[in-house]
């Protein structure tokens, strides 16, 4: 057991003096509970958030994952499908993805277990490129797919705009192959763009994040990030 104070120093979150004061301030929960009394004590079991971040007690870590189709991006489900972290069984630390991949969706997905980090990069300011390849249902024509480099408006939410490439079309299919970057993370943010220019998806993979690719992993497959990575990424 250690005192809370000098936990949250270790964090690296503040000095042991800033951290007395976060705490007197009422900007300390543990296990859910805000705490203003210096001197409780915590063991590494404790649930420690800073102003509702969870701090790391653990080392952190950060992986880059190939999010197969079919799998929740979450630690658990409650029905019972797959979640992303059962392909991690090895990794001891606990560790839950940087935003979200839609069920249906594959490709490139952070992990970690580093909150401050999670938190940063999925703030709406946070400004990551992120590309994404969608096989999308009609032949698109140049002018239909401008309202996208404007940014537009579907079914009541606002998205930024996004920088768009028809890669390429197959007339007797129907269908386009279309590669859309956006900076946002919106709920099914690029199905919802393609849908509101008439181009339903059909099929969608994230293949950029900020610098990251998916190298030469295969869906299922995860690396860790090198520390270069990681601080890119900030
Ligand atoms: N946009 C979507 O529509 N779905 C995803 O999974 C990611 C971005």
């Amino acid at each position: 057991m250690e005192r809370l104070q000098k936990v949250i120093a270790h964090a690296g979150i503040a000095s042991r003096r800033k951290a007395e004061t976060l705490i007197s301030e009422g900007r300390v929960k543990v296990n859910g509970t805000t705490v203003t009394e210096l001197g409780v004590k915590v063991s590494s079991k404790d649930q420690i958030e800073v102003d509702n971040v969870p701090i790391n007690q653990e080392e952190p870590v950060y992986f880059m994952f190939y999010k197969p189709r079919g799998v929740i991006s979450a630690v658990s489900d409650d029905k019972g499908r797959k979640v992303v972290t059962d392909f991690f069984s090895g990794t001891t630390e606990r560790i839950y993805p940087v935003g979200r991949l839609d069920y249906d969706t594959s490709g490139l997905l952070l992990l970690t277990n580093d909150g401050a980090f999670a938190q940063k990069l999925t703030h709406p300011k946070h400004e990551v490129d992120k590309v994404y390849v969608a096989k999308v249902k009609g032949i698109p024509e140049k002018q239909q797919l401008r309202p996208l480099s404007r940014g537009l408006r579907f079914e009541g939410v606002k998205y930024g705009p996004a920088h768009y490439d028809v890669l390429s079309t197959d007339t007797k299919a129907q269908t386009a192959i279309i590669q859309l970057t956006i900076h946002e993370g919106k709920n099914h943010q690029v199905k919802k763009m393609l849908q509101a220019v008439g181009l339903p998806v059909q099929k969608l993979k994230r293949e950029k994040y900020g610098n990251l690719t998916l190298d030469n992993l295969r869906p299922g497959e995860y690396r860790p990030l090198h520390k270069k990575e990681v601080s890119q990424l900030l």
